[in-house]
């Protein structure tokens, strides 16, 4: 274990309330923030039903799962970053709101907290900028979803992140049970560079009338042998997310090729962002 108690997480949505989850499952103190009460009530069902099926399946015992959600607290404002000593940020993957969302973190945070980004994308570089006074203490923390099942965590660091830093995200990773691997800094860094422009690729093919959704996922599932194919994938991941990233490769990499397909934007400005609205590519209900 790590010299850290407590960890905050900003960001309650799909990937915020997955890290709090394995955070408090590890013998972390939990402090999750969101602006939004619905998102942190839906992290609270989401940690029980989680934490029910770990027990069912015998992987914990009911104790265990009740002190792990018991060490979970939730909070609509980041005043008890007072307190933590770490935070990872994983709120929505814009930069504007990132940086002010850093800059936030850095005012109520302690000056030894590390200051983590969970973004799939955006550069590390970037963001620190937002923080001159905290730019050695800012890394990627780039987990995977869903955070209880993915091994990996990829470890980004910016120009000035210190070698302190990035040996102790390394280290909070793996008491975390996770593999951290390192990338450099570029936009997409290694995992999103290579996947969203196959995620990408599949809407063009679709939008072109190659197949329909279920046979273009259902060609890469058993002619590629994946587990889940791209569009089922994108679904996963959140359709807004997938959109966001290739903005963020398409500006930061300065190619044509990573501009998101019309397909996926029109779905996003539908509404339609994959399983965590209950519609994107596929129809999930409620
Ligand atoms: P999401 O849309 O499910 O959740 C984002 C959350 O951020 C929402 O609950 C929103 O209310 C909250 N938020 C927005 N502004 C905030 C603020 N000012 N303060 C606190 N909370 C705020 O998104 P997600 O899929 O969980 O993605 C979060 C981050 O993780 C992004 O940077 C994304 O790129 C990255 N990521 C996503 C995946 C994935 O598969 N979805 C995988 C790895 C990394």
């Amino acid at each position: 274990m790590v010299d850290v108690k407590k960890v905050a997480v900003i960001g309650a949505g799909t990937m915020g309330s997955g890290i709090a989850l394995v955070a408090a499952s590890s013998g972390y103190d939990v402090l999750l923030v969101d602006v939004s009460e619905d998102q942190l009530a839906a992290a609270q069902k989401y940690h029980a039903k989680i934490s029910a099926r770990s027990v069912e399946k015998e992987r914990i015992t009911q104790e265990e799962s009740d002190a792990a959600l018991a060490r979970i607290v939730t909070c609509t404002d980041m005043t008890g970053l007072n307190d933590v000593d770490w935070v990872v940020e994983a709120a929505t993957e814009q930069v504007d709101l990132k940086k002010k969302i850093f800059q936030e973190m850095a005012s109520h945070a302690r000056d030894d907290v590390v200051l983590a980004t969970n973004t799939s994308s955006i550069s590390i570089t970037d963001l620190a900028s937002a923080v001159p006074e905290a730019e050695d203490r800012v890394i990627g923390m780039h987990f995977f979803n869903p955070v209880p099942v993915m091994k990996l965590v990829e470890v980004i660091k910016g120009r000035a992140t210190s070698e302190t830093t990035t040996a102790r995200t390394i280290a909070l990773s793996e008491s975390m049970g996770k593999t951290p691997i390192p990338a450099n800094d570029f936009a997409g860094f290694v995992s999103n560079r290579v996947l969203m422009p196959l995620i990408n690729e599949a809407f063009f093919a679709w939008e072109d009338g190659v197949a329909d959704p279920e046979a273009i996922d259902g060609i890469m599932t058993l002619g590629c042998n994946f587990p889940m194919g791209p569009l089922r994938l994108a679904d996963h991941i959140g359709l807004d997310v997938c959109r966001d990233i290739m903005l963020v490769m398409h500006a930061g990499l300065d190619q044509e090729k990573y501009l998101p397909c019309p397909r996926l934007v029109e779905l996003v400005d539908a509404g339609r962002l994959g399983n965590k609205s209950g519609q994107g590519v596929y129809e999930y209900g409620n």
